[in-house]
């Protein structure tokens, strides 16, 4: 028996160990898992060279546990170790034993997974003590146990042991007792081992039997040896994605479309990833991408590895060429990372392009789930957009799609308006804004549906990258000034009409009502209800950032915009000449003269310094000032009272407030009985 003192230099390494190297105390039974792995990897690799002459067909490695020994022993029946390489090996820590197996074997080598670094003293973050029993595949070579106690200290002795392999066995600590629970470890394994490329067994098959659950003689096999990512794009049929995908997601709905990664130069990476359905909603992402270097399980969190948007993808990648166990912000800087990451855009980027141009009607038909993928890829990275914008597609409020370049043309000859900016269309809300959607139709033109959760983001982008192009939504104007043409017909009433229509109609408008007169067609509606594009987006922007919050304490503004042209309009005016026509002209007559008798003054004290103006006329100027400003108080007073008690122009209003959705409450019962009065 041999005992001696492990090559490191602090006497209190393990406590390091156990405390600071690894946060993730579960991860000791990937490291052994995938040790184990390796060993059997490099026996069949040596039996590839002729170098050792047994069978190696059934590599295995099998995981135990004792729940009353409290021991966890995982066995392989790999390459095993000698007396000599466990002091080569394990007693000095530094020593990659891959590192060097990889070195003497480059090519040949079947995947080597020895790429976590302090691997196997991992075991020391569970385990008090622990026994390696292993016994090399080299001619004679003698079994030997290996036994350290978390000390520097340990001891080595021959021992039996029949068959080639090793075995590693955990003496699990007080404060670990949870990995002694089957259930734990069987979690575990099936985390980080479901496809590792050699079987991994743990204990047997159960099958419920005379009320209870018994083993059978079956082996309890955790992986799946040889996943779809591993396996040459030509050999999988659609299924066969669609059925790993199960595999992953068990609980998911079908994927979309799937991409295959297969690269080795200048990187090596492989992977399937999956588009899902992505509807309106960043749902709490439960379905992530798993990252895995050589089959073995790594992390499902690979932010700083692909960009953003793509985070949205499920599926795998498969990377050795991934720095494990670093910060993520030193992965962010990473060449290869950054390399991976814009490797994988293009694919995906291509991918999209492809089904696009090979299948259009397919790729509309799952535009809607693909959207939001697209949009935030376009938002969020310069090259994608760059790549997208030739099939990112566009959606009319008829369900119709084009992509950006066939939309410009179907619109352009129609809706350049005079200063030759081309609108665009748009309504995020068909049913409320329905009739200014049948306003903007009537005129040939076309109106996109921009429902998206991203749309404002997006229209703010596609305004940028366009030229001469502005977005408006259908409800922001009239139509004839959202795509203003020559300018507009003829008034059928005077200024001064207008004036008086205006007092009579603000007597029934609420104040957020901003109220203009628009010479429209006489076919158009009397009176539209619009709000400014631009204080719209400003509020849709406060919602989402904070620093704009000063919009959102702005009150809401709209516009009332009367068409002066309109029959019952021109009516009003009529009617409220018939009624008040006559003392308003008597008023008129009043001002009339003192207005010309203001202009005379104003006239006479022009070019005069102050103290020239005498003090009579300066007296007489302020008089008939005041004497105009009463008069036409008093008209506008009696303006005011006639429109209180008009209810066509009560009507009027309510009828375009309905239109747009905005009559409620007391306001709608009060107009449903008054139109059945006026009936
Ligand atoms: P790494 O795997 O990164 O080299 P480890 O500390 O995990 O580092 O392992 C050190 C070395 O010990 C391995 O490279 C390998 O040569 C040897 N080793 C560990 N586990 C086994 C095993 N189950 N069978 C054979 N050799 C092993």
């Amino acid at each position: 028996m041999q005992s001696g003192k492990i090559g490191v230099t602090t006497e209190n390494i393990f406590p390091v160990i156990k405390k600071f190297l690894y946060s993730d105390q579960e991860i000791f039974l990937r490291e052994l898992v995938s040790n184990a792995v390796d060993a059997t990897q490099k026996l069949k690799t040596l039996a590839k060279l002729g170098k050792y002459e047994q069978d190696v067909t059934s590599a295995k490695v099998t995981v135990s546990v004792d729940e009353q020994a409290k021991t966890i022993t995982i066995s392989d029946n790999g390459i095993g170790m000698t007396a000599d390489e466990i002091d080569k090996y394990i007693n000095q820590i530094a020593f990659s034993g891959a590192e060097e197996f990889l070195d003497k074997y480059k090519d040949k080598a079947e995947a080597i997974i020895g790429h976590f670094g302090l691997g196997f003293y991992s075991a020391f973050m569970v385990a008090g003590t622990v026994d390696i029993v292993t016994k090399s595949y080299q001619e004679g070579a003698k079994a030997v146990k290996w036994t350290c106690d978390g000390s520097p200290n340990y001891s080595l002795e021959e021992v039996e042991k029949t068959t080639v392999g090793t075995d590693i066995v955990l003496h699990v600590d007080a404060d670990s007792e949870e990995y002694l629970k089957k259930e734990k470890i069987e979690e575990l394994l099936k985390k980080y081992c479901k496809f590792l490329p050699v079987t991994i067994v743990f204990g047997k098959k159960q099958e419920w039997k005379d009320g209870k659950y018994v083993d059978t003689d079956e082996d309890n096999v955790i992986n799946n040896t040889a996943p779809a990512w591993t396996l040459k794009p030509a050999d999988l049929k659609d299924e066969d994605y669609q059925n790993f995908y199960k595999e992953l997601y068990p609980m998911a709905e079908d994927p979309l479309f799937y991409i295959h990664l297969n690269v080795d130069y200048p990187f090596n990476l492989t992977g399937i990833l999956y588009f899902p359905k992505i509807r309106n909603n960043f749902e709490v992402q439960k379905n992530k991408i798993q990252l895995y270097c050589n089959q073995v399980f790594v992390t499902d969190s690979v932010e700083g590895i692909v960009p953003d948007f793509l985070t949205l993808l499920h599926g795998v990648l498969d990377s050795p060429d991934i720095p494990l166990n670093v910060s993520r912000s030193y992965l962010q800087s990473d060449q290869n990372v950054k390399k991976i990451s814009s490797h994988i855009t293009k694919k995906v980027s291509d991918r999209l392009q492809e089904i696009f141009k090979s299948d259009r009607a397919e790729f509309e038909k799952k535009w809607d789930d693909l959207k939001l993928f697209i949009t935030y890829g376009m938002l969020s990275d310069e090259k994608f957009y760059d790549r997208a914008k030739d099939f990112s597609l566009l959606k009319n409020v008829d369900g119709k799609y084009f992509t950006f370049e066939e939309y410009k043309t179907l619109i352009k000859d129609n809706q350049t308006d005079k200063n030759g900016t081309l609108i665009y269309l748009y309504a995020n809300d068909p049913e409320t804004q329905y009739s200014y959607i049948q306003k903007a139709k009537n005129k040939g033109y076309d109106v996109l549906l921009m429902d998206g959760h991203l749309d404002s983001h997006l229209i703010s982008q596609l305004e940028q990258k366009f030229e001469k192009v502005s977005f408006s939504r259908v409800d922001a104007d009239i139509i004839e000034n959202l795509v203003k043409k020559e300018d507009l017909q003829e008034s059928a009433l005077q200024q001064a009409e207008k004036d008086d229509l205006k007092e009579i109609f603000a007597s029934q408008a609420a104040t957020e009502f901003m109220i203009q007169f628009e010479n429209l067609s006489a076919e158009e509606a009397p009176i539209i209800v619009t709000q400014s594009e631009y204080m719209r987006r400003m509020k849709d922007m406060a919602q989402m950032n904070p620093g704009m919050s000063f919009y959102n304490q702005i009150p809401d503004s709209y516009n009332l915009i009367i068409n002066s042209n309109h029959p019952l309009i021109v009516k009003i005016n009529e009617d409220k000449k018939a009624s008040i026509g006559d003392s308003l002209a008597k008023v008129d007559s009043e001002i009339a003269p003192l207005k010309a008798e203001k202009t005379q003054l104003e006239e006479a004290k022009k070019d005069k310094k102050d103290e020239e103006i005498p003090a009579a006329d300066k007296e007489k100027l302020d008089a008939v000032s005041k004497q105009i400003l009463e008069l036409e108080r008093k008209k506008q007073d009696a303006l005011k009272a006639y429109g209180k008690e008009n209810q066509k122009v009560k009507q009027l209003i309510d009828l375009a407030l309905i239109s747009n959705n905005m009559l409620k409450g007391e306001a709608l019962e009060s107009f449903v009985k008054r139109s059945l009065s006026l009936l």
